[in-house]
């Protein structure tokens, strides 16, 4: 990733929408609507560090190797071109959308000389017209100033459903219970974490989508962050 400075945030000039929450709560569908919607760049922060895990986990290099971990985040050519990720110039792909990939992400996310190198990057993405950016820690530490937060949440139960929908309809062969209990463990690894937990920002609208189909909360978010947008505007 070529790296520009870590540098403040630019979103007194760029309108940025931040989504955060845990996975499965429907805010990628969200993000990814909203930024189609409104013709916005779209930031899946996610991908970055489900990328690192995977260059981690294909070059053998050991969690406890922080030295290494750096240099390959730092190292990292990604792209967002619509919703498709690609790394090197070409297209990631499904190999870093598996559980275990989100779950090698949650074991690289916790250090803190990682997310540091990756924070001027994603920072950066914050270009005209604007940004829908999707993540843990959007609304707290990336785009603290933010024009409009959401934290998108349901419960585990819920998530591990639409999980286990998703994962077949890729064509992956997956086990209810036990992404039930993959994403309990991933939900504690990130909300417990020292550096950049997971949690709502102060000032986050919070949706429970458990009893909502994800198309009404795209409706809904959309609607506050007109009201939201057309505030800060003016
Ligand atoms: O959102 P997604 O499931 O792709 O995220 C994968 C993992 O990456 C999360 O479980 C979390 O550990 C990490 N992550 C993070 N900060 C972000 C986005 C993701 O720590 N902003």
């Amino acid at each position: 990733m070529s790296l520009p400075a870590p540098g403040p945030e630019r979103t007194a000039t760029v309108p940025v929408i931040a989504i955060d929450g845990p996975g499965g709560s429907g805010k990628g569908t969200v993000s990814t609507a909203l930024a189609a919607e409104l013709g916005f760049h779209y930031l899946d922060s996610g991908a970055l560090y489900r990328i690192l895990g995977y260059l981690a986990w294909a070059n053998n290099v050991a969690l406890s190797d922080e030295k290494t971990l750096v240099r390959l985040s730092a190292g990292m050519q990604v792209e967002f071109r619509k919703t498709e990720v690609f790394l090197d110039g070409r297209p990631i792909g499904d190999v870093i959308r598996t559980e275990e990939a989100g779950k090698r992400a949650s074991l690289v996310s916790p250090i803190p000389a990682v997310r540091e190198t990756l924070l001027g990057w994603q920072r950066n993405q914050a270009r005209l017209p604007g940004l829908v950016a999707d993540g843990r820690d959007m609304g707290t530490v990336v785009f603290a100033q933010a024009d409009c937060k959401f934290f998108i949440t349901a419960s585990a139960r819920a998530r591990a459903e639409r999980r286990f929908k998703q994962l077949r309809e890729k064509g992956f062969n997956v086990n209810i219970l036990q992404l039930f209990e993959e994403i309990r463990e991933r939900d504690a690894r990130d909300e417990n974490r020292a550096v950049s937990p997971l949690k709502p920002a102060e000032d986050a609208v919070i949706l429970d989508t458990t009893n909502l189909e994800i198309q009404e909360v795209v409706v809904e978010v959309l609607d506050r962050v007109k009201r939201c947008l057309g505030d800060s505007s003016g």
